[in-house]
């Protein structure tokens, strides 16, 4: 540890020097873009703190979701949340459900089962807000913090974006104009958020609601551009992508993927599991500060949105959301919309929501106990997190598995830049593929796991079929 990093124990500069800025933009708004954010090579977005004076630093430290000096999930939530029940899973909630809106036209423009887009609308349509602060399309980079002002600007941003953002600019932008938005983030971005809106009046006054999206972790630019090459469209010639296209032939896990190209103006599509990295379980291009985030449900939003990965729902190709509700406002708003028909509502328990992202879980609890455990006896600084150091919760092929995965997201970064620098897709193939190979042997499930959820969607897809008919 350097002798700066030994004076900020526990602050954005360790947090910088360990590569787990996430590049959320939270530290360039608290200090008036005296703390950039930029793109980097790699592409994702990193605080650059040279320059940085002390004041800005300990400023940065007190907002950023990984500085020990920023308070953690809990402490933001309790203060707001804490009348709700709680679920050390999920946070604090008021209702939960999956669901998804009812217009069979519309749900193909949306990720999952649309109420993210449809639940924004509404508070942009009964005048709770001004505006929406979201992911939308842009030139350069092709995705990033845009602000919506009427219900056909958010339409247009529907959809996930797997694609790293800051809204440094975005929130710089609009401070102090008198209006009042919603925000929309991945987890961090929203106590990172929320951070920003305690430590300015300001913005704490225009922030009016904030609206998370569940998050398994952030992949680089190098994500969309690695998937384009291989359908034949090369990093410097790819215009936009669309990251989940829905096909009613088959089940809302296998959406595909599309990529446009800038010199042919021609779309080339195929299923995500069918391209190399096209499983969340790889983890290829994630940023490394995924591997010290504890927070699935965004814990300090007053909505969050995900997708409900149960059988039941998994078979429906129109994708269905999981949601969990903690604003009375926005818990109103949802239930008239089931009552007129807008949307459609199943109420779900916890264990039933949590379920949804078992997966999410092994990654972002069991898998963080033991990163932190390794990072510790390599004598590394690491955050602190909800989650205790240690390996006695896992067996030690889990732990195995856990490395594995690690290795594979760093490996790919590395691969893929060495790639873009040959103008060769082979050299990230050739690197990443026995890696993948690897973890996905050690991860096959067993035989009669495989024919236990088979019998489970092909008896749901029959009793879909029947209630249809
Ligand atoms: C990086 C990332 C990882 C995710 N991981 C998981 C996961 O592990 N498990 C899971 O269940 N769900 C995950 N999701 C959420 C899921 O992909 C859907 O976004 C969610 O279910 C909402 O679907 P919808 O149909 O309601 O959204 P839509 O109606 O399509 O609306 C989506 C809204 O979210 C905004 N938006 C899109 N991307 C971003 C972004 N990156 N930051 C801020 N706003 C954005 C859009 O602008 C739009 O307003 C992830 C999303 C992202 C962005
Ligand atoms: S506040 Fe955000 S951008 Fe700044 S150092 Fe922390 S994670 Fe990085
Ligand atoms: S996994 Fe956590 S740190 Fe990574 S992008 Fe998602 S919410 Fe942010």
């Amino acid at each position: 540890m350097t002798n700066v990093a030994a004076q900020h124990d526990h602050t954005i500069v360790n947090v910088v020097e360990r590569n787990m800025c996430v590049g959320c933009g939270a530290c360039g708004v608290a200090t008036d873009g005296r703390i950039p954010v930029t793109i980097r090579p790699r592409g994702y977005y990193e605080a650059d703190l040279t320059g940085a004076s002390e004041a800005d630093l300990a400023i940065g430290s007190r907002v950023c979701p990984f500085a020990n000096e920023s308070p953690n999930e809990n402490e933001v939530a309790d203060p707001i949340f804490g009348d709700l029940p709680h679920d050390d899973r999920i946070g604090h909630y008021r209702s939960l459900f999956a669901g998804r809106i009812t217009d069979d036209a519309e749900i193909p423009r949306s990720s999952s089962g649309g109420l993210t887009n449809w639940t924004l609308s509404q508070l942009l349509e009964r005048g709770l807000v001004d505006g929406v602060i979201h992911v939308g399309d842009l030139d350069q980079p092709m995705f990033g913090y845009v602000v919506s002002t009427n219900p056909q600007d958010l339409r247009n941003g529907r959809k996930s974006k797997y694609h790293p953002a800051s809204f440094d600019e975005v929130l710089r932008s609009i401070r102090g104009n008198s209006k009042r938005y919603a925000f929309v983030g991945i987890p961090c971005a929203i106590k990172a958020a929320r951070h920003v809106a305690s430590e300015d009046s300001v913005l704490g006054e225009q922030i009016a609601y904030f609206v998370g999206i569940v998050c398994g972790h952030l992949k680089t630019t190098a994500y969309p551009e690695s998937f384009a090459w291989q359908l034949g469209i090369e990093p410097s010639d790819l215009d936009t992508v669309d990251f989940r296209i829905k096909d009613p032939e088959l089940t809302s896990r296998q959406y595909k993927f599309g990529a446009r190209a800038k010199s042919t103006g021609e779309w080339k599509e195929a299923q995500t599991l069918s391209l190399v990295g096209g499983s969340w379980g790889h983890a290829v291009f994630q940023l490394n500060a995924c591997n010290y985030c504890d927070d699935v449900f965004a814990e300090a939003a007053d909505v969050v949105f995900g997708d409900a990965w149960l059988s039941k729902y998994e078979i429906d190709w129109r994708g269905t959301n999981v949601v969990v509700t903690r604003n009375e406002v926005i818990d109103d708003i949802l239930r008239e919309g089931a009552r007129a028909g807008a949307i459609s509502r199943d109420d779900l328990d916890p264990d039933s929501v949590a379920r949804t992202q078992a997966g999410n879980y092994r990654h972002r609890r069991d898998g963080l106990a033991v990163r932190l455990a390794d990072d510790e006896a390599a004598g590394e600084w690491t955050p602190s997190k909800r989650v205790h150091p240690g390996y006695d919760h896992v067996t030690p092929d889990r732990v195995d598995l856990i490395r594995k995965r690690r290795q594979i997201s760093e490996v790919s970064q590395i691969a893929f830049e060495q790639a873009k620098e040959s103008n060769d897709l082979q050299v990230y193939m050739n690197a990443i593929k026995p890696l993948i190979g690897a973890y996905q042997n050690e991860t096959k499930m067993s035989f009669p796991i495989r024919v236990r959820n088979k019998l489970q969607r092909e008896s749901w897809k029959l009793l879909r079929r029947f209630t249809r008919n």
